[in-house]
């Protein structure tokens, strides 16, 4: 993970959230965190899923504006340039960003929202939305994020080595998050998650 360079001026960005929750979940890669997501979804059916958008390619089985919406480099710049970003961020090297007008949009509706991105989105959509619920999951050991990674068999060997560096920097970072949950057994993690949910889901 690396800082962006200009981040989004907090100024330019339009808000303050009306209605709706954010949920942050953040998490190292492999930790199993979009299975996570993809069960409180299923649970939390009014709950709305920010799809990102994202510079990397689709992976096996990935579709394009359900997983992420898959736009060029190019694109991504100029989204940047015309302010289009709540939050962005280069995560092992692509570039990675939510929709302000996605946000905005749902909030004003008063419609709570789940974003699954990394620490460096987390701490920009907390400066703009200082409200935000959130949410980091741990791995229960360093030794499983890589055997996950490795098991998951959607990177290379190089690419695994970067998401690993990259896990300890976010874990250093855990204390910004105000929820801790450590993914030993799923059913648990899933349970702990939906208790935080449900205290704060306004609809
Ligand atoms: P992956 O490529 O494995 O789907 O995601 C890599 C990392 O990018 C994950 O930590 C994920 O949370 C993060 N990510 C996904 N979407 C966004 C986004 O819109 N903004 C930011 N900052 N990070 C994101």
């Amino acid at each position: 993970m690396s800082e962006p360079s200009n981040e989004p001026s907090h100024q330019k960005l339009s808000g303050i959230s009306k209605g709706g929750r954010l949920f942050i979940i953040s998490a190292p890669s492999g930790a199993g965190k979009t299975t996570l997501c993809n069960a409180i979804l299923k649970k939390f059916p009014k709950l709305c899923y920010s799809i990102s958008h994202t510079t990397r390619k689709p992976r096996p089985r990935e579709q394009d504006g359900v997983d992420y919406f898959f736009i060029t480099d190019d694109e991504f710049k100029n989204n940047i340039e015309k302010g289009i970003w709540a939050e962005w961020a280069n995560v092992h090297g692509h570039f990675y960003g939510t929709s302000s007008q996605f946000i905005d949009r749902y909030l004003s509706e008063g419609k709570d929202i789940l974003l699954d991105i990394d620490v460096n989105g987390a701490r920009q959509i907390l400066c703009r939305y200082p409200h935000s619920i959130t949410i980091f999951i741990m791995p229960p050991t360093f030794e499983t994020l890589k055997q996950r990674l490795i098991k998951r068999g959607t990177d290379s060997n190089q690419n695994i080595a970067k998401r690993l560096k990259n896990a300890k920097t976010e874990i250093a970072q855990k204390n910004l998050y105000k929820h801790v949950v450590v993914n030993d057994s799923l059913p648990e993690a899933i349970k702990t998650i939906s208790a935080i949910i449900s205290d704060n889901h306004t609809r």
